[in-house]
């Protein structure tokens, strides 16, 4: 039983692209109502449950309150793109680099398209400069965007740090949606 049905899109790309394994680290940006996050606990092992595999560790970040979810560690209400929030997230994870860091953020709609898409564009570049400092050798990065603006030159910038980047769009996201993820992999830490 998922929260929402945007646990699919997550289940759909990692089934396809497998990053998610027993024993990562991840951090998890715009985790409201935590469908992505109960995905997550489950394919990293976080609660420990499994006891054959290595225990991952999950931290999920939401401007919204979120109730809580076995084996996650959920900071919200918390501004992700504050420089202090990004400092918690750090502290939790306690000297260890992430695997896989990854953002469902958006903004709250204002139906005006370009200011929406450099809404979500700047979000996308906050979770980029953030997972460049807490990722691990050859760790994941997997970051909403809406189709359109200025998508190519953020692509540009990842694949600078990252040694294959995708732009996918799982069968569950609406066809008629302008939502897509970028998906790299492979981050080449000291670049
Ligand atoms: N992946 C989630 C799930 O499966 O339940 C759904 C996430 S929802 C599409 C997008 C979320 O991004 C919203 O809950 C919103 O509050 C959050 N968000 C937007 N801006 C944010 C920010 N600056 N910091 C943290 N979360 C943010």
């Amino acid at each position: 039983n998922y929260r929402a049905r945007s646990a699919f899109k997550l289940i759909e790309i990692d089934d396809k692209h497998k990053f998610l394994k027993p024993g990562d680290v991840v951090v998890e940006c715009g985790a409201a109502p935590g469908a992505w996050t109960q995905v997550c606990v489950k394919r990293i092992n976080a609660t420990g449950k499994v006891s054959s595999q290595l225990k991952g560790k999950h931290v999920a970040v939401d401007l919204q309150p979120m109730y809580p979810i076995e084996g996650a560690v959920i900071l919200a209400p918390l501004d992700f793109t504050k420089s202090l929030s990004q400092t918690r997230i750090t502290e939790i994870l306690g000297g260890q680099l992430a695997n896989a860091v990854l953002s469902d953020m958006a903004p709250a709609a204002s139906g005006i398209r370009d200011l929406d898409q450099d809404r979500i564009l700047e979000l996308a570049y906050s979770v980029l400069r953030y997972a460049q400092q807490i990722s691990m050798d050859g760790a994941t990065l997997l970051i909403k965007l809406w189709a359109g603006g200025r998508i190519k030159q953020l692509e540009n910038e990842i694949a600078l740090h990252y040694s294959q980047v995708k732009v996918v769009k799982p069968p569950s996201s609406r066809q008629d949606s302008a939502e897509m993820f970028i998906l790299a992999s492979n981050f080449k830490k000291n670049t």
